[in-house]
Order: C-alpha cells, then structure tokens, then sequence
C-alpha cells in the first residue's frame, strides 16, 4: 500500500485550506500528501462570512465585502460602522474550485475516499472528522439559510443585519441574519442556539417564509440557493494521538459564543505550515485560554437564560465597531475586553463564573 508523509482526513473548509497553504509555500515540493474524503461532488454548501481582521489567501472568492452592520432588539435598532476590518462573505463553491485546481496540479497530492486504502503508519495526519456522533443535548448553533432574488430592488445592499430579535423566541434564543448581495440578492438565515433534539424548533422553512413575508415585507422572491447547518457550542473531549493533529471544527478552531471558524482555520493553517517540520512538537494551537474562558461564562449564562439574550447580545454591541469586532474575532486587548464585560448584567455572570 502506498505511503505518504502527510495525510489530511476530511477535504473540507479546514482540510482543504492546509493543503493550499501547504502547497502555495513550497512545503509539497519534496513531500506527499493524501486528503482523504468522502464526497462525491463539490459545489457551493455554505456561505462562510466573517471580519476580515487580517488578511487571507481567498481574496477571489469573496461575494461582498461590507462595512456597516445592524443589530436589532424587538424594539430597537443599532447600527455600526467600520472601515477597517469589513464583513466578508466567501462563497464555498469558489473557495473548493480554486484550491483543488492547484492541488490537482501537483503529482505529489493524491486523493482518496477511505484511510484503508493506503498505509498511514508512518505519516502525519491532519484530522478533520468528528471520530463518533456529538451529544445532542448539549448547546448548538442551528440554523438554514436561503439565497433569495428578488424582481425589484429592495435591499439597502451597503448594509448588513447580523443579529435581528425581533421574531419568536420559543424559550430559546432565536435570531435571523440577512446579507444583502446586491440591490435584488440576499441569504437570509434563521439561527437557533440551543439543544438540538428540539425538532419542533426546526420547522426553518416556515420561519424564513414569514420572515420574509412580514418583517423584510416582501411578497415575490425566488429561492437561488439554500444552507442548513449545525455547530457544536462544545468543544468534543478527544485523547490527544500521537501524530494526528486535529483541525477544523474537531482542532477546537470554532469560537463558541459565535461559531465563526472561518478565519480562525486560516490562521491555524498558518501555523502548522510555519511550523511543519516539528510539527509534532509545536505547541498545540488554540484559540486563546481567554477567550476559552469567556466564552464558556457568557454560554453558561445562555443556557440559563435564554430570555435575557436579546438584551444581552444587543447591548454587547454598545461600544465601538473596532472593540466589538475585535472581541469577537478573537483579537481584542484587555481594554477593550473590559470594555464589553462592562456591558453584561453583573449579578448573573458572577453567579455564571462561581456556578
Ligand atoms: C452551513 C454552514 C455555514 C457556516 N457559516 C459560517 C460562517 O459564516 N462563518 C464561519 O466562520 N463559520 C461558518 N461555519 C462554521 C465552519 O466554518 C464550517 O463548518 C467549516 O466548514 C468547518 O470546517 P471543517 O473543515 O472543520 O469541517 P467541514 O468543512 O465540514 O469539513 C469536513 C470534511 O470531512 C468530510 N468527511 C466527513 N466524514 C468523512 C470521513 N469519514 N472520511 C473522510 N472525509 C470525511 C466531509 O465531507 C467534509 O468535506 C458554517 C458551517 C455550516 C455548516
């Protein structure tokens, strides 16, 4: 069977993206590399959006690139601008047929569909795949999301809405998320955070279809595209196997009180790239024990009161576009830490952080 010094398990956003920083910093010149994966086809399955706080090697295929974004409470509404660091949305359809055309380029890349097709006893492996099924009692960001086109121009397509609250709450947390395209083309997502066993909180189609109807007031749209997902707000327990690093969602690289991962795999890309020839004793890459931390409080508190978190999410973006984009794509200072714990109710995080 054949042998390879490097095996990614999982050609997805976090496989996939390895592998084009392996290959576009000379790394696979001299050295093999198989990406085990399963699909058959690859096609547009998820719109990854995120502020581009540095920059990345998927400039093509960004969709739209925006600088102002709304959060809205059932009563009110705030908006925030930012020049500095844009929300960028990257279309997953782009971002597969880019990177694998330079992979296949490469003798030296190989693919298959299962690990038991080759010999990885001696080689490196990247893994990317949940190794058993998650616990689906435990917290979740789920959500659908439809790409709709309109006949007339309606949307305001300079400005985003990243949180609205303003819809039906079910005892959960509940929000619905709009990206406008251009003037006629938005994704509109409906966003649950909560267990996931709750099928009654997944009847999406319907929730989209009267959100569009009587908060967006639009009558006459056709559907283009559609995503469905489901993050763990958890990080999977996993015994740490000798030369198997894990990446992606299952490395620990989705930022739980958010589930943006995007940017974080890029940047843990560069890592083992930076560090690839003792990759098996570089230090493993994380997040950062802070916001670790935080994030473990402020999910604790969501869990307990899931009705306190239209306020508390709405007031979290009371400050400057620059601080709160920062906290939330894991680069703020201490002050500007400060700045968004200032913003939380007291009493019930304290409880939260001796609970
Ligand atoms: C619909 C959706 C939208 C998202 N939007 C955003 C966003 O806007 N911003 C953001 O930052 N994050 C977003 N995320 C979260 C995160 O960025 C994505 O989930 C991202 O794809 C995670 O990358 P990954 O490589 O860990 O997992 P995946 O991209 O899921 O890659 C895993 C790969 O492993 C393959 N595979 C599965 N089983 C096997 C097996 N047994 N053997 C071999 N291969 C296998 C799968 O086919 C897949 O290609 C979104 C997630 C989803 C689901």
């Amino acid at each position: 069977m054949r042998e390879f010094d490097y095996i990614i398990i999982g050609g997805g956003c976090a496989g996939l993206s390895l592998a084009y920083e392996l290959e576009i910093n000379d790394k696979l010149k001299d050295k093999t590399l198989a990406i085990i994966e399963t699909r058959e086809e690859y096609k547009r399955d998820k719109t990854w959006s995120f502020w581009r706080v540095f920059d990345h090697n998927f400039n093509d295929c960004v969709i739209k690139s925006w600088n102002n974004f709304t959060v809205n409470s059932s009563d009110n509404s705030h908006e925030l601008t930012n020049k500095k660091f844009p929300y960028q949305s990257i279309d997953s359809g782009k971002f597969y047929k880019k990177i694998n055309s330079k992979l296949y380029a490469n003798s030296n890349i190989s693919f298959f569909k299962n690990l038991s097709e080759i010999n990885s006893d001696n080689s490196i492996i990247f893994n990317s795949v949940h190794k058993k099924e998650l616990d689906k009692s435990k917290l979740w960001q789920h959500f659908q999301g439809i790409e709709i086109e309109t006949p007339k121009n309606i949307f305001d397509e300079d400005i985003i809405n990243l949180m609205d609250f303003n819809c039906d709450q079910r005892n959960d947390v509940h929000f619905f998320y709009t990206l406008p395209f251009s003037k006629n083309k938005a994704l509109i997502e409906t966003t649950w955070l909560s267990a996931l066993e709750d099928q009654s909180l997944m009847d999406y189609d319907l929730q989209l279809e009267n959100y569009i109807k009587n908060n967006l007031g639009i009558k006459n749209y056709k559907i283009n595209f559609t995503e469905k997902g489901a993050i763990p707000l958890f990080y999977p327990s996993f015994k740490k196997e000798n030369k198997i690093i894990n990446i992606g969602s299952v490395g620990g690289m989705t930022r739980l009180s958010t589930g943006y991962t995007f940017l974080n795999i890029q940047e843990h890309s560069k890592y083992i790239v930076k560090n690839i020839e003792n990759i098996d004793g570089a230090k493993i890459f994380n997040l950062g024990k802070k916001y670790q931390f935080l994030d473990k409080v402020f999910l604790r508190v969501l869990e307990k009161h899931p009705e306190k978190m239209p306020k508390i999410f709405f007031n979290m973006f009371k400050t400057s576009s620059n601080t709160i984009i920062k906290f939330l794509s894991n680069k703020s200072n201490i002050i500007e830490d400060i700045n968004i714990i200032s913003k939380m109710p007291k009493l019930i995080f304290l409880k939260a952080l001796f609970n």
